[in-house]
């Protein structure tokens, strides 16, 4: 890694076999700190010969499920448990974990709209580009694990994308089923800035998914999480002689359509009038929008533009309008490995 490359370098050595605990530096002069650095963890766990896995959380600050876990796994592998190489990145918009924030209050930057990135750019910018131009072509598998953050509260699911070559599909899929879980979506490539999308495929394979939300850590969504973590590190081979645990009969699912989506139409409180976990239909009431300055007005009802399993809803009260207030996922044919 040369600071020539990239703004950002690290003290760890990606090649050596062992358990690292380091720091990704990335310069950040300020009046505070003229010579300052912003260090970001990320561990390196290697033993002989074997696949690398990169397991990354963090990538909005306000998500909590994929840091505490991945905090919990740089303390408890040992490299004598491994055979191939684990990469951790537990907070990697650090500046946004910090203050526990969706984007970066150093540049406002949400991470996982700015890949490629650009190694001069914004804070945010640089810490895409470093993941998706030094870590990624190392990684044979790539986890990203988000939550719904502050706004949004989510029914956990695991996520995968396909790319339409058939061997690495078919590794996805396989490695999703390990995974485990109730939920799982399924993702094309995307081309909006996000994480995967600077996944090299087909040789690497990428997984994701929403694990909670609300801003809190949840009991059983952090152990899902670790749960799902460990069992895809055992599909690998990662960790000889540990088995995949898991006898889960997966849900494969989508929301990757425009009216599985539900907007604020005013500025109000939005007041729910399903659970998460419901199964809606096409016009039924989402919730109401009240104008709560107003009594006298008649709240403003929200309805459903299409059927589906209520995967997402709006985790705190107040609304703008264009808010996202839910959205659904539906049904797909079981995927085919
Ligand atoms: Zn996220």
């Amino acid at each position: 890694m040369s600071v020539y490359q990239t703004s950002l370098y690290t003290d760890v050595d990606f090649d050596r076999r062992g358990k690292q605990i380091g720091r990704l530096k990335m310069p950040h002069s300020v009046t505070r700190s003229a010579y300052g650095v912003i260090p970001i963890p990320i561990a390196v766990i290697a033993n002989g010969d074997g696949p690398t896995l990169i397991l990354m959380a963090g990538n909005h600050g306000d998500e909590y499920e994929g840091q505490i876990a991945l905090g919990r796994l740089i303390r408890d592998l040992e490299p004598e448990a491994v055979q191939g190489r684990v990469i951790i990145l537990p907070s990697a918009n650090l500046p946004a974990a910090r203050h526990g924030v969706r984007v970066s209050p150093l540049d406002g930057g949400n991470l996982n709209r700015m890949f490629p990135g650009d190694p001069e750019g914004s804070p945010t910018r640089q810490i895409a580009h470093y993941i998706g131009t030094v870590l990624m072509p190392m990684a044979d598998v790539f986890v990203d694990l988000h939550s719904g953050g502050a706004s949004l509260d989510y029914i956990p699911f695991v996520a995968v994308t396909l790319c339409g070559d058939a061997q690495h599909d078919s590794r996805a899929l396989a490695a999703t089923k390990a995974f485990g879980g109730r939920y799982a979506q399924v993702w094309a490539p995307s081309t909006s800035g996000v994480a995967e999308s600077s996944v090299p495929r087909p040789q690497c394979i990428s997984l994701g998914g929403e694990f909670g939300g609300g801003g809190v850590v949840d009991i059983d969504h952090t152990a899902y999480v670790e749960r799902g973590v460990r069992n895809l590190m055992a599909h690998l081979g990662i960790l000889p002689g540990v088995e995949v645990q898991n006898d889960d009969s997966m849900r494969w699912m989508t929301s990757a359509s425009e009216d599985l989506y539900t907007f604020a139409p005013d500025y109000g409180v939005f007041a729910p009038a399903c659970r998460l976990g419901d199964t809606v239909s096409k016009g039924q009431l989402a919730g109401e929008v009240h104008a709560i300055e107003h009594p006298e007005r008649p709240a403003i009802p929200v309805f459903f533009s299409a059927p589906g399993l209520l995967i997402c809803l709006r985790a705190i009260g107040r609304v703008e309008p264009g808010d996202c207030l839910a959205h659904l996922a539906i049904d797909i044919d079981d995927p085919v490995i």
